[in-house]
């Protein structure tokens, strides 16, 4: 059977954070949380069949703030997601946790109903940038939810943090880090700031003092060496683990491995097609009453991949990944020679050193990996014709 992600997106916080884009509402009504729920158990029931011949074998709660969810609310879920996919005994659970809506008692309560996988965002140890960033919780919640959920006896504990914040010093980011790899986590993704239209922070980009590109850059490469001098190994652009603790669903999304979103805002990658869902609550909530409105409406983008876009596709999220490229896996999927279609586009970025060559292909350097964005802009053109492909 071959394997599937899904992704599950939660869309309540509190309040909305000052860098934000993620698709949520501030509205915490437990009335609106359970209609949801509901909605969002009819669209399980309406995908289900789709993926019968497919073994879930890691499950994401995304948002928004799914740890907002009570127990009962997301023992229903659980309870649906195993009457509508074939889920793997070893599933990967992960849940993004608020540290601001938590305590001990409640993460065990999630730990009951199946979760095996805590990311926290605690984004900052230090109360200024948590409070420039808009959060609702202080360092003290982040230190708190740590050890909470040791105590809730998770063994695969995931925090966030970000770099690139208003008046954040290189020092101060050198402090987040050390004191992360000073407690007990198992691993790590460090997002640089990206100023999003339409958040406050771009409303007010030019009032705001965000660190110069050098200063990020230092952020960024002595963040990288400080985690893997604890142990952490880098194994994608922004994220870092312990031994076997990579994140299972995250890989998918870099591997181009399948998976299906339900939500608003949620992507899919399945079947060789890509879609989305649009981000409305009320449009969502509505799409699952047939008096009101039809699935189809729901449906934000819908993409049929031609098969070589898939190949561009494929290249673009594995090089985002420190292991890159691999010609023989690339081979094996594609049928075709890596060399041949990329040799040359790649060439000038071997010379510069941005990409090196490994054991089975190519990988970016650290300095090609900080500015792969860009490099990938220049390598890769999905309107590219490949032989033997359609
Ligand atoms: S809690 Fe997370 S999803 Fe909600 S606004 Fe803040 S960053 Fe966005």
């Amino acid at each position: 059977m071959k394997s599937l992600g899904l992704y599950l997106h939660i869309p309540f916080c509190i309040k909305k954070c000052e860098y934000c884009d993620f698709y949520s509402v501030p509205n915490t009504s437990e009335s609106l949380k359970d209609a949801y729920i509901n909605a969002l158990i009819a669209h399980m029931k309406e995908y289900g069949p789709q993926a019968r011949e497919y073994v879930v074998n890691s499950v994401y709660f995304g948002g928004g703030t799914p740890s907002l969810l009570t127990e009962k609310q997301l023992k229903l879920i659980m309870k649906n997601v195993k009457s509508c996919f074939n889920l793997s005994p070893l599933c990967e659970i992960s849940m993004e946790v608020n540290p601001g809506t938590v305590d001990a008692e409640k993460l065990t309560s999630f730990r009951r109903c199946g979760i095996n996988r805590l990311s926290i965002g605690v984004q900052s140890f230090n109360d200024e940038d948590l409070q420039t960033a808009g959060r609702i919780h202080t360092s003290g919640d982040a230190y708190k939810a740590i050890s909470d959920a040791r105590k809730a006896k998770f063994n695969n504990v995931s925090i966030d943090l970000i770099y690139g914040l208003p008046n954040q010093t290189l020092q101060n980011v050198v402090d987040n880090i050390n004191i992360a790899c000073g407690l007990e986590v198992d691993h790590l993704s460090l997002y640089g700031l990206k100023i999003e239209e339409g958040t406050p922070f771009w409303f007010n980009r030019y009032k705001l003092s965000f660190p110069d590109e050098e200063t990020e850059r230092s952020m960024y490469f002595t963040s990288v060496g400080l985690l893997e001098g604890a142990g952490f190994k880098q194994y994608e652009i922004s994220n870092f683990a312990k031994k076997n603790k990579a994140c299972r669903h995250n890989l998918k999304y870099w591997h181009a491995f399948e998976y299906i979103g339900l939500g608003p805002g949620a992507h899919s990658y399945f079947a060789g097609k890509r879609f989305s869902f649009k981000k409305s609550l009320s449009l969502y909530l509505d799409s699952f009453d047939p008096a009101k409105t039809t699935v189809e409406q729901l449906i934000d983008e819908y993409i049929d991949i031609p098969y070589s876009s898939r190949i561009a596709e494929y290249v673009m999220l594995n090089f985002r990944l420190n292991s890159g490229i691999d010609c023989q896996a690339f081979k094996k999927q594609f049928g075709q020679d890596f060399n041949k279609i990329y040799y040359e586009r790649i060439l000038p970025y071997l010379k510069s050193g941005h990409i090196v060559r490994t054991k089975n292909g190519y990988a970016f350097s650290p300095d090609g990996m900080y500015v792969s964005n860009y490099i990938l802009s220049r390598v890769i053109d999905f309107d590219l014709i490949i032989p033997g492909t359609n």
